[in-house]
């Protein structure tokens, strides 16, 4: 368990614009979320840092951006429509609808209050449907995809035969997934309308252990460049009885969330199930021919499935810190600089004295040319802009004074230690690129 609590991250995000309730204007619809400027950016910084890891850095990976809506088959063929439930139950006072593992039948019903009143589980489909076309019959069916690994398996093939790539090889995809949770909770951590950021890593059944392995390592890796303290991310081994049933092997990594430890993303070993089934359903061959003249077979997965939601809850939670100043709380973000929204703030001492703002304009204009991501900042106090800026964990705050414009030198805050250092115009690039 984290010793931060939910509620502060809660109102850390609305109140500085990192993330708003869906449709709040109009009372909110549950288990949806938007993004304000500086979630925006920190979504991005994220996404693009996963994104330079698992495939720009590297030379066997393949980037692919699929459509969320695909032809029922798929989802008929992957199991999802038979078997993507989660078991639900109902109060049969108040009528609302709880997953069955999140209930204590020996306590009353947590919004109406009554005991003894739930009924009889059942199971809910959590994909969401939706209709292709004008017609709105069975035929036209289809449904918002309820995760992304499916638009890399249909695409493997046409990746194959396009590039031709020598085995291991992985596509990788990030975008939006849907699932109509019975119980959207914890903020963003369980919601509706989420991002998923996953791998198919394709690889011969004999070498599967190896690239697992290797993928665990990686793993470790970006969440430490996430800024994830390593006691807080926890393995857990899932048992076989808890595994989908094509997975020979899951590794769920946890994080100690405000809400408790809980899954951050999955590493599983899927076997050849997924490329099997498009083989069957479609009839054709999803066979890899080794270039050496081998024997061709369907190569097996490996599959690295992480959520951005639960990643930026993740950097939330473990940046949120409080410290005293001159006497005064101080809440802050000690985000790493390279997933920071805004880089640097600058701002003239004064507001009301034009050479400063001048001056300071030109600072600005300098560093937004070179990080893009600067604010302008020159109202209130100096003090309670430097607050501001802690609170969405800006690394560095320039500020520009009478000094300045005698020997070109500005004031540079370090957010984390509250230290203040001259340092002259010229070398502020270098200071501030990290
Ligand atoms: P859970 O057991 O928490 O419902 P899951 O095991 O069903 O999650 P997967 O199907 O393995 O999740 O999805 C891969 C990743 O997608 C998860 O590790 C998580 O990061 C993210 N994810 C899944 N469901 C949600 C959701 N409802 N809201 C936000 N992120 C989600």
């Amino acid at each position: 368990m984290s010793d931060v609590k939910l509620d502060d991250i809660v109102s850390l995000c609305k109140r500085r614009g990192f993330i708003y309730q869906g449709s709040e204007i109009y009372g909110g619809l549950a288990g949806t979320w938007d993004y304000g400027p500086l979630g925006v950016a920190l979504k991005r910084n994220i996404q693009n840092l996963w994104w330079k890891a698992f495939v720009e850095e590297r030379d066997d990976m393949y980037g692919v951006d699929a459509a969320i809506l695909m032809n029922k088959k798929v989802w008929e063929a992957s199991g999802h429509t038979e078997t993507f439930n989660d078991p639900a139950v109902e109060c049969g006072n108040c009528g609302t609808r709880f997953r069955e593992d999140h209930v204590d039948y020996t306590k009353p019903c947590p919004v109406c209050g009554k005991k003894d009143t739930y009924r009889q589980a059942y199971q809910f489909n959590l994909m969401f449907k939706t209709h292709v076309g004008a017609v709105t019959t069975d035929e036209n069916l289809s449904y918002l995809r309820p995760e992304t690994a499916q638009g890399m398996f249909t695409n493997y093939k046409n990746v194959l035969d396009s590039f031709y790539p020598d085995l291991p090889f992985g596509l990788a995809q990030q975008g939006k997934a849907f699932r109509n949770e019975i119980s959207p909770r914890d903020f963003v951590f369980r919601s509706r309308e989420f991002e998923q950021m996953e791998v198919e890593y394709f690889v011969n059944p004999n070498n599967w252990e190896e690239a697992f392995e290797k993928w665990r390592g990686d793993i470790h890796e970006f969440l430490k460049n996430l800024g994830l303290p390593e006691e807080k991310v926890h393995e857990l081994e899932v048992p076989e009885e808890d595994r989908a049933h094509y997975s020979k092997r899951t590794i769920d990594f946890e994080f100690d969330y405000p809400h408790g430890k809980a899954e951050l993303l999955g590493l599983a070993y899927r076997t050849n199930f997924d490329l099997m089934n498009i083989q069957n359903a479609t009839g054709k061959g999803m066979e890899y021919r080794p270039k050496d003249g081998s024997d061709p077979f369907v190569p097996h997965v490996i599959e690295p499935s992480f959520g951005v939601e639960r990643s930026l809850m993740a950097v939330l939670t473990a940046a949120y810190s409080e410290d005293e100043q001159n006497g005064e709380k101080r809440s802050y973000l000690k985000l790493p600089a390279h997933l920071a929204p805004v880089k640097v703030m600058v701002s003239p001492l004064l507001k009301n004295k034009p050479e400063l703002v001048e001056k300071a304009r030109e600072v600005y204009k300098m560093l937004k040319k070179e990080f893009g991501a600067v604010m302008w900042d020159d109202n209130g106090n100096i003090g309670k802009r430097y607050r501001r800026q802690d609170e969405i964990g800006t690394p560095y705050c320039v500020t520009i004074d009478f000094d300045t414009l005698e020997d070109n030198t500005v004031t540079v805050r370090n957010r984390d230690t509250t230290d203040q250092d001259r340092t002259p115009v010229d070398n502020l690039n270098a200071l501030l690129n990290v």
